[in-house]
């Protein structure tokens, strides 16, 4: 029996992300009272409905169905509760559902947003690292290069960064950092909520080592804490360790190794490097 009356609307409600126990008293509420459940998955939702002992329709919904599957629901909310829930966490959090509830804003529909689990703010809060600023960006491309552009894109930024990543991705991920973030603290959270939950923190090349040794399994949440304070090495110094480094490597394997002591960007490194070879005697 329902216990609570609901307005039509849509309803985002956040699900737990590996603990049941982390379902709120509100969400199991709502989940009871609404008409309908759009989810991603419907096996999935269903075995969690299951577990609270909730009937519902499920509705299959993701950003990418058509105009009309949206449309429909849309219909629906005018006159039903609707609620949105994915996979596991909080929906729109790198989950469908953003189209979904701009169209629903767009129709004058009530949107209510339920607050629960998510990955990317457990995983802030137990990194240790800086939660005052931070930037989301989701899962990282795959390929090389474009993973590299996103990260030199954000390297500057004076927050802490905060991804979604998965097993077979993470030490390469981690040595991308090592590469294009050397002055971050990096802390890698995996299977949060879980029975083997664990949260590690290091410099990006001794957690990419580990990794690399030890090839993680489950679900994964890398961050890198804000660009330390310590001053650019001078000219002098660069100079040096370029000249170090190139008594004993390819020229491009230098630049790469005083880019991921130093911070300094690669590119520069390199051209300095060739300069300095040149004038080599
Ligand atoms: N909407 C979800 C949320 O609010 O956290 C995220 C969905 S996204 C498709 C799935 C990714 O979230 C996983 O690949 C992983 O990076 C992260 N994630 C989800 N559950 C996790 C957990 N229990 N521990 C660590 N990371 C998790």
């Amino acid at each position: 029996m329902d216990t609570l009356s609901l307005d039509p609307g849509l309803y985002i409600v956040a699900t737990p992300i590996g603990n049941l126990g982390d379902m709120t008293r509100r969400a199991i509420d709502v989940l009871g009272a609404v008409s309908v459940i759009a989810c991603e998955d419907t096996r999935v939702t269903g075995k969690l409905m299951a577990h609270l002992g909730i009937r519902k329709p499920l509705r299959r919904y993701d950003d990418h169905a058509d105009a009309a599957a949206r449309d429909a629901l849309i219909q629906l909310m005018r006159e039903e509760a609707v609620a949105l829930v994915s996979d596991a966490g909080t929906p729109l959090i790198s989950d469908p559902g953003y189209r979904l509830v701009r169209a629903a804003q767009a129709e004058g529909i009530a949107v209510t947003s339920l607050p629960g689990p998510s990955a990317l703010i457990t995983a802030l809060t137990l990194s240790g690292l800086p939660t005052d600023r931070f930037l989301f960006g989701g899962f990282l491309p795959g390929k090389d290069k474009a993973r590299g552009d996103v990260l030199r894109e954000l390297a500057a930024i004076p927050a802490t960064l905060v991804f979604y990543d998965t097993g077979p991705r993470l030490a390469e991920t981690l040595d991308a950092m090592a590469e294009l973030l050397p002055r971050r603290e990096i802390a890698v959270a995996r299977e949060l909520t879980k029975l083997f939950e664990e949260c590690r923190r290091g410099s990006a090349a001794e957690l990419a080592a580990h990794y690399h040794e030890h090839p993680p399994r489950g679900e994964i949440v890398v961050l890198a804490g804000p660009p330390s304070e310590a001053p650019a090495p001078d000219a002098a110094a660069v100079d040096a360790a370029l000249r170090e480094a190139l008594a004993r490597l390819p020229i491009s394997q230098a630049a790469k190794d005083v880019a991921r002591s130093t911070g300094l960007d690669r590119k520069v490194l390199y051209v300095r490097a060739l300069a300095l070879q040149s004038e080599a005697p």
